[in-house]
């Protein structure tokens, strides 16, 4: 058994975290008082059960989730919510003061006083685990309690579990779905943190699913629902092949080795298809070559950035539903084929891709993308541009710098993105005969030695 803890905090990660679980519990029969009520493939549905959810006494299953917040709002909506009784209720934990949109609260102040707490709850289950493979944090890097006190968690947890896996999944903020204008502080500190000490992150930009919702759903006042609609669909879709029996990308690590070529470069695309937006499912039917067509499609990507600006270090695709593997494959040939030059030459087969029998609720077959793009540096640079456009004028500095935070630290988070955006593009201009130049220069002084 190879146990996943997750961790959410924060609204955002509170609210995304919660849809995640009732989707999986949806998909693995599991009925809101933890019952299993499968549709009678219990073999598939309960297999690696374990991965997620912890076993009760009575049968039940409950998930091996953590709930965290610095008020208690949130949390109060989700106990009340459709699968609030599912929860275990000692892993909520929250406070009351809130940390007003100020990484500094969240981090270092009203943040680190609730740690403790979290931390224990924690460590708890890690204790229940046969074998805990790692962990998967859910909150928005723009507000001040999943940005602070998430990045804070994390990196309690990697001093304490240092050889496990750290996952997160990552809003990262939007004017165009903003709550404040301080969000692009925020979430470069948070990035300054994510680099160091996650070692997978999945990047849900609010810019691309508020784009996907106008331009392509035709919504025209997006809500967060529907965002997070397109969350829990993404969500559901890069664990399967964790939650589901199979080979690729079975676990956090093998996920990790298959995408990681440089360590800080972490940061994933990830891409859905079919979109649709809520309730609209059961009109939406497409081939594998759709399907395929539609996940590599810069229009599917959570993230705002453009692959076609920049090159794949390496991919991997998850379809699912009922389909010929042979087909995928083909498809997935085809597009690597007609498109070679978007792909970096040094790394051969860098396009890995799977088929998981049981399709999504409502589909008959999807496929979900997760991408290391060197175009995501599009993202980091619209966030750094907000950043510094503030950060010059110490615009907004004090509500920090009151908090007890050093203005060090903002000059140290800009200039690791900045080199994060460096370290991308450095990547996206390597060409196999730089190494052949390198490599062959070497073999000529040994040549002149002998
Ligand atoms: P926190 O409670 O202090 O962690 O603050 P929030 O989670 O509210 O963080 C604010 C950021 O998260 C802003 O960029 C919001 O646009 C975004 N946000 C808040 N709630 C949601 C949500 O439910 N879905 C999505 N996609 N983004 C959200």
């Amino acid at each position: 058994m190879r146990e996943i803890l997750h961790v959410q905090g924060g609204q955002c990660g509170n609210q995304i975290g919660s849809k995640f679980w009732e989707v999986i519990c949806d998909e693995h029969g599991v009925d809101p008082s933890g019952k299993y009520n499968g549709d009678g493939s219990s073999d598939i549905q309960l297999e690696r059960i374990d991965v997620y959810y912890n076993e009760a006494s009575g049968g039940r299953y409950v998930p091996r989730a953590v709930l965290m917040d610095l008020e208690p709002g949130t949390m109060d909506s989700i106990r009340s919510g459709p699968i609030g009784q599912i929860f275990r209720p000692d892993n909520f934990v929250f406070g009351q003061s809130g940390a007003g949109n100020n990484w500094a609260k969240g981090h270092y102040t009203e943040g680190a006083e609730l740690i403790d707490a979290v931390l224990d709850v924690v460590r708890k289950e890690a204790e229940n685990c046969d074998c805990l493979q790692g962990f998967q944090v859910c909150h928005s890097l723009g507000g001040g309690t999943g940005s602070g006190m998430g990045t804070l968690l994390i990196s309690k947890i990697r001093e304490e579990y240092p050889d496990r896996m750290m996952m997160t999944f990552s809003v990262f903020p939007s004017p165009k779905v903003s709550d404040t204008v301080v969000e692009p502080y925020n979430a470069t500190l948070s990035v300054h943190q994510l680099v160091e000490n996650a070692d997978e992150c999945m990047v849900l930009d609010n810019e691309a699913l508020y784009d996907i919702c106008f331009r392509t759903l035709k919504l025209t006042t997006p809500s967060f629902g529907d965002l997070n609609h397109l969350i829990s669909a993404t969500m559901s879709g890069v664990t399967c092949c964790l939650r589901f029996p199979g080979q690729l990308n079975s676990d956090l690590r093998k996920l990790a080795v298959n995408l990681i070529p440089f360590p800080r470069l972490h940061f994933f695309m990830v891409g859905f298809a079919p979109l649709t937006s809520r309730g609209s499912q059961q009109y939406v039917s497409l081939t594998v070559p759709e399907l395929t067509q539609q996940m590599w499609d810069a229009k599917n990507m959570m993230c705002a950035a453009d692959p076609r600006h920049g090159r794949y270090l390496t991919a991997s695709a998850m379809f699912r539903g009922k389909m010929s593997t042979k087909e995928v494959d083909e498809q997935m040939m085809n597009v690597q084929n007609k498109n070679s030059s978007y792909f970096v030459e040094w790394i051969p087969n860098n396009v890995k891709s799977s088929v998981c029998d049981i399709p999504p609720r409502g589909l008959k077959m999807s496929s979900t993308f997760i991408g290391n793009s060197t175009s995501i540096q599009e993202m980091f640079r619209r966030v750094s541009e907000q950043f510094t456009a503030m950060f010059r004028r110490k615009a907004f500095l004090h509500w920090y710098t009151g908090e007890g935070m050093d203005e060090m630290e903002f000059t140290e988070a800009e200039s690791n993105m900045n080199d994060l955006v460096a370290e991308y593009q450095q990547y996206q201009d390597a060409t196999v005969e730089d190494e052949e130049e390198y490599e062959g220069e070497e073999g000529l002084d040994e040549n002149y030695e002998t």
